[in-house]
């Protein structure tokens, strides 16, 4: 099968989160299986850097943007490994930034017209490139006009009427809304403009648009795809979804085993699998703490956060547990985070209150992330919600246990211990209510756990042993764009 990805990022190119991640991750794992995947991304200024070799094509273009013109050309990379071509849209008006979406906590004004161009420029590089695809496979608010174009615009035309398109919701709360006045950039009839489609609440949403016109709709895990059919989570588009449902599914993502694994990891000061986990995991702890200033203590727990300081991520009820237990529980902090200002300087005043326990580092650091999750014994995620979350998937295999709240993906991958009912299964420890009492409540049932080296052995271990690589999600995707196939076939514009 021909898969053509279109993301606004992909691991090594291009990060902010962890649809880089599964967008990096997935293509390759498909090319293992003997499929044809080809990825497609802007060319930002970070992606120069990215270690994987870009070769100018030749190929350019111009797309309608409103009432402009705009250029842009084609460049030519591969993913690592060599299975998958990548394509990158070059466009240094749009692209050639800082950041990705953003800058000083700000999104950029003109992030319509940007991924209306880069849209655009995937539907006209399939031409261009004369690719073969079968599924165009369309990832969050930033590539949601592509089912849209295809539909409209492009499957008149004979060599993109057997393609069929999937949009993939990494997180709802993201959807890409911006003033109504920018549907004149789209080009797109103001006849879409209504509340069946490209409309939500006066404005233009372009998240929503990709779920209309997308033959299928998938969501990163199957709970976080029940629960958006309801509100909250389903951040008022919890109708759209109710009325597609037929067609909506969840695959959990998987991780890429190669890059986060303690046994080959560059990061660490030393490796580790299941079996010497005891041996190997003691030295990454007090290496870590040695590198942020935490006192060398191997018998204090240590409790470790990495992930965007924003308020989907439960920063709220961290802190406000933090300032407790900081003063009164023996523990040790380290978390490393980049985001909302208020929680920066929250923390950052916690680290310089008690630097003996807790450490933070704003910055955003693959390296220290890895480091992160091999040093600490616990991994926090009082997530409010979480289409799937990965850096639990992380911390299972590095032997970190976590403690999360049981919502989206955290309810489908950890299963908690209850000292009342023990399960073999247990892998972690969870909490339902949304509240500092119920984070406080886990935090001390895996600190006694923790004390207590026969179940936190088992627990460690039942984490290390669990395979969360890409091997099975894969497949999944696979019967999805099957069926995607099978949807897109002989449908109306
Ligand atoms: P989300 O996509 O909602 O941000 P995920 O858990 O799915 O959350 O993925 C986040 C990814 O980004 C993980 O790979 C995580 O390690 C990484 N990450 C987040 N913040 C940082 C940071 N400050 N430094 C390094 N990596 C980070």
């Amino acid at each position: 099968m021909n898969i053509l990805f279109a993301s606004s990022e992909a691991v090594p190119f291009s990060k902010t989160g962890g649809l880089a991640d599964v967008c990096g991750a997935l293509p390759i794992e498909l090319a293992r299986l003997g499929h044809s995947p080809t990825v497609i991304l802007p060319a930002y200024r970070k992606t120069r850097y990215c270690g994987q070799p870009i070769e100018p094509l030749g190929v350019d273009f111009i797309v309608p943007i409103g009432s402009k013109m705009v250029a842009g050309h084609l460049l030519k990379s591969v993913m690592p490994g060599g299975q998958a071509p990548v394509y990158l849209i070059e466009q240094d008006q749009y692209f050639d930034r800082d950041e990705l979406y953003g800058a000083d906590g700000k999104d950029y004004v003109d992030n319509c017209e940007r991924f209306v161009f880069f849209s655009r420029a995937v539907l006209e590089a399939i031409r261009l490139l004369d690719l073969k695809v079968d599924v165009l496979h369309a990832n969050d608010w930033q590539t949601g006009l592509t089912p849209a174009y295809l539909k409209i615009e492009y499957r008149k035309l004979a060599r993109y009427q057997n393609i069929a398109s999937l949009l993939t919701i990494h997180n709802l709360a993201y959807q890409g809304q911006f003033w109504h006045w920018d549907m004149l950039l789209t080009g797109l009839d103001w006849r879409y403009f209504n509340w069946r489609q490209m409309e939500f609440h006066g404005h233009l949403n372009l998240l929503k648009t990709g779920m209309v016109f997308a033959d299928s709709i998938s969501t990163v895990s199957p709970r976080y795809a029940q629960e958006i059919q309801t509100s909250p989570q389903g951040c008022g588009l919890e109708g759209v979804l109710q009325h597609r449902r037929e067609v909506l599914s969840g695959i959990l993502n998987g991780i890429d085993a190669n890059q986060w694994n303690p046994k080959t990891d560059p990061h660490l000061a030393a490796d580790y699998d299941a079996d010497s986990v005891d041996q190997g995991k003691p030295i990454c702890k007090a290496a870590l703490q040695k590198e942020l200033g935490l006192p060398r203590e191997s018998h204090v727990p240590l409790l470790g956060i990495v992930g965007r300081l924003a308020d989907q991520k439960g920063f709220d009820l961290t802190i406000e547990v933090m300032q407790r237990w900081v003063r009164n529980e023996d523990a040790q902090w380290a978390i490393l985070g980049t985001g909302e200002p208020k929680y920066h300087k929250a923390l950052e005043k916690l680290a310089e209150r008690f630097p003996g326990k807790a450490a933070v580092r704003l910055e955003f650091s693959i390296p220290l992330a890895h480091r992160i999750e091999a040093g600490a014994d616990m991994f926090l995620m009082p997530s409010r919600f979480e289409p799937c979350g990965l850096n639990q998937l992380y911390s299972l295999r590095y032997g970190t246990v976590p403690v999360v709240r049981a919502t989206g993906g955290l309810a489908d991958t950890i299963v908690g211990y209850d000292p009342q009912a023990p399960n073999p299964a247990a892998n972690g420890f969870s909490f339902q209510e949304y509240s500092p009492l119920a984070l406080d409540e886990a935090l001390r049932r895996a600190c006694d756990a923790y004390r207590r080296p026969e179940i936190w052995r088992q627990l460690v271990a039942t984490g290390m042993k669990q395979d969360w690589s890409w091997g099975h999600s894969a497949k999944e995707y696979v019967e999805l764009y099957e069926k995607t196939i099978e949807r897109g076939k002989g449908v109306a514009n």
